[in-house]
């Protein structure tokens, strides 16, 4: 497909933005570019799958409709991931088709288009090409890339829509931890479930962020960094934090972590790290996990380390668990040598400095 190219009347001034690029934070820092692709099922057959008009545009507000289907039924999905700068100078993607694969998956469960898997790479591409001078200058910065689609057909039946936007939006980020990596105290959500079986979990849709807010703000009002969710049936299994995977080790060399049974993201990362893992020789089993069962292996010293890894924070040493039963602490309560290791050897792939023997990194 080919993209126009919209020009810029008025891009933020170099000065201006290499200052926000010394200190970006996370989230609140934008490029000045962004891509848009729209849908309309209505053109399927003589004029393609439906999408069209692909274009590269100066970063603006976007108007709809008050009926846009997004703003009432929320079919709305997205897709976080990163682009790094390499020691030689270039920029690369970490696993860029996982994400365009999981991004389709969210689309099927959300009753949205297929975007094909080319075009959404290609998005990315377009988008860094023309704000490449927006990698910030700060040790372990990125550029955040925010792909997203949403229905924005102006109809109030209760029905999958017949059109949509596709953008991707670029945000520099800082180092998410400015030195190493502290271990996080987590707070287990007794009256709170992030996804039910059946449900959307496993869908990177706004709703299921919605729904953990509370929960978060409740974690972070008992002292805690993140909230840890337990599955919606029982209550007993350890399924995910609001955005992170979770693995546990044990002294005999084993790891596990929680199977995808549908109610949890498959992170890309949690995909890198079981095979880091088992190519360090150890054995990882996906299987449920009890919360009892975390609490007895903690305080016996079965359970050495308990690592929680996204895009964002690669990969945390969980330090403490709090909950409505009181607290434990997992091994030294610091960060373990296998959560150091493997967040050494993953950041170091991403950044060129280790050989990506995986081919996990797309050259841009
Ligand atoms: N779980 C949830 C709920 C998330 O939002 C994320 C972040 N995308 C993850 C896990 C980790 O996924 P990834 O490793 O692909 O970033």
């Amino acid at each position: 497909m080919d993209f126009e190219h919209i020009p810029h009347a008025a891009p933020v001034p170099s000065a201006t933005r290499d200052e926000a690029l010394a200190n970006p934070g996370f989230g609140t820092l934008f490029t000045d570019h962004m891509i848009v692709i729209d849908y309309d099922a209505d053109r399927i057959g003589s004029e393609g799958d439906g999408w069209h008009s692909a274009r590269v545009c100066p970063r603006e507000p976007i108007t709809l409709d008050p009926a846009a289907a997004v703003l009432h039924y929320a079919q709305e999905i997205f897709e976080g991931m990163k682009a790094y700068r390499q020691e030689d100078g270039g920029i690369a993607l970490f696993r860029p088709e996982a994400n365009a694969r999981r991004f389709n998956a969210s689309a099927e469960r959300m009753a949205m288009p297929q975007l094909p898997e080319e075009l959404f790479i290609e998005s990315i591409r377009r988008l860094i090409a023309v704000d490449q001078d927006w990698f910030p200058t700060i040790e372990g910065g990125s550029l955040y890339l925010r792909p997203f689609m949403f229905a924005s057909e102006a109809f109030l039946g209760v029905r999958p829509a017949r059109q949509y936007k596709y953008l991707v939006i670029a945000s520099p980020a800082g180092n998410y931890f400015k030195s190493g990596a502290p271990a996080v105290k987590i707070w287990v959500s007794s009256d709170y479930a992030r996804a039910a079986p059946g449900g959307t979990g496993a869908a990177k849709t706004g709703g299921n962020y919605a729904a953990s807010l509370v929960p978060q703000a409740e974690a972070i009002e008992k002292g805690c960094d993140q909230v840890v969710f337990l599955d919606a049936v029982e209550k007993k299994w350890i399924e995910e934090l609001g955005g992170m995977n979770l693995f546990f080790v044990f002294d005999d060399g084993t790891v596990v972590t929680p199977p995808l049974t549908g109610t949890i993201l498959p992170g890309i990362t949690r995909d890198s790290l079981i095979r880091l893992l088992r190519e360090e020789g150890l054995t990882v089993r996906e299987e449920p996990y009890s919360i009892d069962q975390w609490r007895d292996d903690a305080n016996s010293g079965r359970l050495v380390e308990t690592m929680a890894c996204g895009t964002a924070a690669v990969v945390t040493p969980v330090g403490t668990v709090a909950g409505r039963d009181g607290e434990f602490t997992i091994g030294s309560g610091g960060p373990g040598q296998l959560t150091t290791k493997l967040r050494d050897k993953l950041v170091g792939i991403q950044r060129g400095r280790v050989a990506d023997t995986y081919d996990w990194m797309t050259q841009l």
